[in-house]
Order: structure tokens, then C-alpha cells, then sequence
């Protein structure tokens, strides 16, 4: 079953956007993946097409109705499996553990908030899973979407060149990624670590992991914690 994604926003004209060119867009053109945009306006049903009202309680701004947000849930007709996500500066923070689990399903349904956010009543009647990228605030959820679906459609089967440059990239063990080097050997008085052209594949993976741990463990204390806070090797790269 191909993946398939269905985003609900207020300006469909945003997608595919980034998502249509490289890596994403070759994809998504050979159909390993699939996207739908859909107009949350669609579903208003006053002759003004309003989406949105004054918060209850009152302050500034507007927030999403939940009657409008509904019915466009319903109308896209996601199905039962398929995660129900709201890009939400006060959701769980996307990791890429989160990624590779939507990644293995079939694709989810995203809401995009605009405004001051949602009406908290859709959340819990449709059972959305707020998911934020990062502790900041967007001016919508369709560049929180866009990066979302971006890191997934990247580990689906036959989307990289090859599948092993996911294995081994920042993240996936739970360690920031080793520097990486390439032409040409020397740059401004640079050269590239010796170890690296040695062609001592053990002794090549034994100092990039070094690396690795030794870059979180300085950058990234909250990961290193989380793996345990195991001992590694200090880094020439480390800052
Ligand atoms: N009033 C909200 C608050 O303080 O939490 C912020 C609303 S924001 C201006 C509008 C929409 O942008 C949100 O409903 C959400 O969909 C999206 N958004 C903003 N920041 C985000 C983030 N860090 N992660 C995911 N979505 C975000």
C-alpha cells in the first residue's frame, strides 16, 4: 500500500511546495508516496465561508471553529488506521523515533492550524495528536507539516539512493552525526582526518563513532543523558 498523506489547511496552494522538487518530488511523481491537499474552507458553510470566530472568554486574535474543522476531518474520510495529527506548538516534540514510527504506516491525516490555534473541542472529539517541531511559534501549521512529511518520505522503501544512509545518520541511534569530509583533501590548510583515507573501514568506524558520542555528549547533553550518558572519546570536533 503506497503512503498517503492528507493535509487539511486553510491554503492548499502551499503543497506540494518544497515537497514537489528533489529527493521528496522525484517520489512523489514515481507515486511512492501520495499527497492530498484540502481546503479547509470547503466545509464552511455560512455565505460568508467564515472558518474561524473570536476566542470564548475573550483576547486577541481568532481561533479555528470546531464545527468548520469537523466536518473537514470527516469529508476527508481518512479511515480508522491512519494517525490524526494537529501541528501544535504545545504538542509532542517530533523526534525522529516519531518519524520512523508514521513513516511504517500508512501515511497520516495533518491538520494545520492557523489563527491563535483550534477550538480545543475538535481536538478531543476527533482525537488529534498535537505534534510540534520545536519550541517556537509558526504562523501555521503547513511548514510544520511540510517538514514532518519531508523527514518521512525520506526513509520510505526506494526513496533514497541508498536505504543505509538512513541507518546511520544524527538520530538514529540517538547520537548526532560523526563529521563527514570530501573533496577536496585539503582545504585552506584543512586537511581531512587521516584515519578517514586510510581505507581501515574498523578503524574508519571506530573514529566516527568516537565522534559521534563526543559531539552529543558536548552539543546534546539532553540525548546523551537519554542513552545512558555511556563513555566515549573526546572529539577533535567537539565545541
Ligand atoms: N496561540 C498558539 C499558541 O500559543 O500555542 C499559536 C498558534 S500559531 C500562531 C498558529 C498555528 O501554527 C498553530 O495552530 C499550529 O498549527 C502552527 N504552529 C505554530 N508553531 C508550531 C510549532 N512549533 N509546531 C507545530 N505547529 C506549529
Amino acid at each position: 500500500m503506497t503512503w498517503r498523506t492528507t493535509v487539511l489547511t486553510l491554503f492548499p496552494e502551499m503543497f506540494p511546495g518544497p515537497l514537489g522538487v528533489s529527493l521528496a518530488g522525484k517520489a512523489l511523481a514515481s507515486g511512492l508516496w501520495e499527497l492530498e491537499a484540502r481546503d479547509i474552507r470547503a466545509s464552511a458553510t455560512d455565505k460568508h465561508r467564515s472558518v474561524d470566530d473570536t476566542p470564548a472568554g475573550g483576547g486577541p486574535g481568532m481561533v479555528l471553529r470546531a464545527d468548520v474543522l469537523a466536518a473537514a476531518i470527516d469529508a476527508a474520510d481518512a479511515g480508522p488506521d491512519r494517525p490524526r495529527l494537529l501541528m501544535s506548538p504545545r504538542g509532542r516534540p517530533l523526534t525522529q523515533s516519531l518519524v520512523a514510527e508514521l513513516a511504517e504506516g500508512p501515511g497520516p491525516l495533518i491538520v494545520c492550524g492557523r489563527f491563535e490555534g483550534v477550538d480545543q473541542r475538535v481536538i478531543e472529539a476527533r482525537n488529534l495528536q498535537e505534534v510540534s517541531i520545536g519550541d517556537y511559534v509558526l504562523s501555521g501549521g503547513e511548514i510544520a507539516a511540510m517538514a514532518l512529511i519531508d523527514a518521512c518520505v525520506r526513509l520510505l522503501p526506494g526513496v533514497m539512493g541508498k536505504q543505509a544512509s538512513g541507518e546511520d545518520e544524527s538520530f538514529s541511534e540517538g547520537l548526532l552525526e560523526y563529521p563527514q569530509y570530501t573533496r577536496p583533501p585539503e582545504f585552506e590548510g584543512r586537511p581531512i582526518p587521516e584515519i578517514l583515507i586510510s581505507g581501515d573501514h574498523a578503524k574508519v568506524a571506530g573514529w566516527r563513532r568516537a565522534e559521534a558520542e563526543a559531539l552529543t555528549r558536548t552539543r546534546r547533553p539532553d540525548l546523551w543523558a537519554a542513552r545512558g550518558g555511556q563513555k566515549g572519546t573526546k572529539s577533535k570536533t567537539e565545541g
